[in-house]
């Protein structure tokens, strides 16, 4: 094992002020189980978890609320035992209705119903179990891409006939403002994250490893240097600049191994690469090990706003007032709420949302932290051309949604848009112009949607 810089440097990129200093020295604090938890049955990239429990239920910490419905699809489990009041549509953290438990977690289990002991699934010895006995444990598991997009982490360690992973990526760059809560995983849980590689080369076969980890976490990588001093094979921890949006998937295999992703519908698998987050590498681990799904994770709260900032282990579906109650409460009323970071986060309008596996942050920032300019007409200057790690054109994209032109803005590629914000960010007209790529991709993805049902239901007819 070794520690190498990065010999790669992308195109673009911005540098915001990080504010790390808030919550980077706090220790992974484990809060108490609220009285009322809002668990999502959309956690996840992909269709919803088709739920199975309804109100009047009372469910066991572990048990299953929701069931794997799809190929891309990840169970639910209830993160703490209690009685289901009821099944309704709530919002979600990225502003989307999705059905959701809400769990009063006072009330004792039923006479009759005792609570289970021990582990919530038999733990495996990784070792001697197989791979797909593995694949199938981290299904089982629930364990979905924790650095935020969710994907389902069986479908990634599973690559179609014929393409194989030569490098196993771990993302440690955390770029995002605040979000420090990959960080504190890292520095505490790296023997986990070392347990999680072996497993993961298990099921991908014995492939390269590359940790990537930003010049400014000096600790982290030393904890990661010890954990990983006597592993077997290729394995690297790569020093990355500091750099936005350094820790964007297809930015970071080029940063780390130096090849390039196509242009979708391609795959980091088609250049042999799987890309998965610390803290998902850490949650294998505990889910073959100890028998323990994804219950809970680690969500940074910070913010000006907010009384004292924290790294918080949550279970799922903990509500953001009760977050934010963990850490002190308001420090003043705060302008904006962000769930998760400055760049990619989505502002919100409600503190009754509740976390989901991907939560990486809460975010309450008081006015002196919020723009408070309008936005106005692009002056041409070129900073988001510059800015856009993606090679697009950002301008000339948000131009063509202010025009109610989407086809103006397919053309622009704007299906390549990784929603980073790097364009956003630099804008001296303060356009919102990564808000104007997510609304023509909205639009294009349910454009492709009606004309498949509609396809499928002529071919149905026929
Ligand atoms: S256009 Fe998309 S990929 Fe490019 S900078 Fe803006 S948000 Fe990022
Ligand atoms: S940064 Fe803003 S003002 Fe400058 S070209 Fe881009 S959209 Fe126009």
């Amino acid at each position: 094992m070794k520690t190498v810089k990065s010999s790669f440097r992308f195109k673009g990129g911005v540098h915001p002020d990080y504010n790390k200093e808030l919550a980077r020295d706090k220790a992974i604090e484990r809060m108490p189980v609220p009285s009322e938890l809002v668990i999502s049955m959309s956690q996840h990239l992909g269709a919803p978890a088709k739920c199975i429990v309804k109100a009047g239920d009372y469910v066991h910490r572990g048990q299953l609320l929701g069931e794997k419905n799809g190929f891309i699809s990840v169970c639910v489990r209830a993160s703490a035992g209690g009685l289901v009041k009821s099944v309704e549509k709530r919002i979600g953290p990225a502003g989307g209705m999705a059905d959701a438990v809400i769990l009063d977690t006072t009330v004792p289990a039923p006479e009759g119903d005792p609570v289970p002991v021990g582990p919530i699934l038999p733990p495996l010895d990784w070792k001697a179990a197989d791979r797909e006995e593995l694949l199938q444990r981290v299904e089982e598991a629930g364990i979905c891409g924790m650095g935020g997009a969710g994907f389902p982490t069986s479908v990634k360690l599973n690559p179609p006939p014929g393409k194989r992973c030569e490098y196993l990526i771990l993302n440690g760059a955390e770029c995002e403002p605040y979000l420090t809560a990959d960080y504190r995983v890292m520095l505490e849980r790296a023997d986990r994250i070392r347990l999680g590689v072996e497993i993961m080369r298990k099921i991908l076969g014995m492939c390269a490893v590359r940790i990537a980890v930003e010049a400014t976490k000096p600790e982290a990588i030393a904890a990661l240097e010890k954990a990983f001093a006597d592993i077997d094979g290729n394995v690297e921890i790569v020093v990355l600049p500091v750099l936005y949006p350094q820790g964007s998937e297809k930015h970071q295999i080029f940063a780390t191994v130096g090849r390039v992703v196509p242009e979708p519908p391609a795959l980091p698998i088609d250049v042999g690469c799987v890309v998965e987050n610390v803290g998902t590498v850490a949650a294998i681990a505990d889910a073959v090990e100890k028998g323990e799904p994804v219950l809970e994770r680690v969500t940074t709260v910070s913010g000006d706003a907010v009384a004292e900032p924290k790294n918080v282990l949550a279970p799922s579906g903990t509500k953001y007032s009760d977050l934010v109650a963990f850490c002190g409460g308001e420090k003043e009323p705060p302008a904006k709420v962000i769930s998760g970071g400055t760049m990619m986060g989505f502002a919100v309008s409600t503190l009754d949302i509740g976390t989901t596996k991907t939560t990486s942050g809460l975010l309450l920032l008081s006015k002196r932290r919020v723009f408070q300019y309008a936005s106005g007409a692009c002056i041409n200057c070129g900073r988001c051309l510059r800015a856009c790690p993606m090679n697009l054109n950002p301008a000339l994209i948000s131009k063509a949604v202010d025009a109610n032109d989407v086809k103006a803005a397919e053309d622009a590629h704007v299906m390549d848009c990784i929603e980073c914000g790097a364009c956003s960010f630099g804008c001296p007209a303060y356009r919102t112009i990564t808000q104007s790529c997510r609304r023509a991709k909205n639009s294009i993805r349910a454009r492709i949607a009606a004309e498949k049902a509609k396809a499928a239901a002529a071919k149905e007819a026929k």
